[in-house]
C-alpha cells in the first residue's frame, strides 16, 4: 500500500517533530509551560480565522476557499505538533491517555442518556 498522510504513524510524527526542534536546539525551549501555553495559542489561530463569521459561512469557505481550507489546515497542524510535542516532553503515551479518556468519557456519558443531548454529564445524572 502506498504511504500517505493519513496512514503515518504517529511513531514517525514524533520523530519528525523532536528532529525539527533537535535540529534547531530547541529543547531548552520546549518545556511543558512554554508548549502548552503554544497548544492555546495556536488554538487562537485557529479561532481567529472564524472570528465574527457564522456557523455557515465557515462551513462555506472551509468547502469552498482553498485559501481559508489551508489556513485552516495548517493552524490545526500547529495545535496538533504542539500536542504532540507536549506528549513527548511529558513523556506521555498518546494512543494510551487518548483510549482511555474514550472509555472514561464513555462511562460518563452513557449513550442511553446522552443520544442528541449536548448537556453536561452533571445535568443528567
Ligand atoms: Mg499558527
Amino acid at each position: 500500500m502506498e504511504k500517505t498522510d493519513e496512514n503515518t504513524t504517529l511513531q514517525e510524527i514524533k520523530d519528525l517533530l523532536v528532529k525539527f526542534r533537535d535540529e534547531r536546539d530547541w529543547k531548552k525551549f520546549h518545556d511543558a509551560k512554554n508548549i502548552a501555553e503554544a497548544i492555546v495559542i495556536e488554538s487562537g489561530e485557529l479561532l481567529e480565522l472564524m472570528l465574527w463569521k457564522d456557523k455557515e459561512s465557515v462551513e462555506e469557505l472551509i468547502e469552498n476557499d482553498a485559501s481559508f481550507k489551508e489556513s485552516v489546515r495548517e493552524e490545526l497542524a500547529d495545535v496538533i505538533n504542539y500536542c504532540i510535542s507536549f506528549a513527548n516532553t511529558c513523556g506521555i503515551d498518546i494512543y494510551q491517555s487518548v483510549s482511555e479518556k474514550i472509555e472514561k468519557n464513555r462511562k460518563k456519558y452513557p449513550k442511553e442518556l446522552v443520544k442528541g443531548s449536548a448537556a453536561k454529564y452533571t445535568h443528567y445524572e
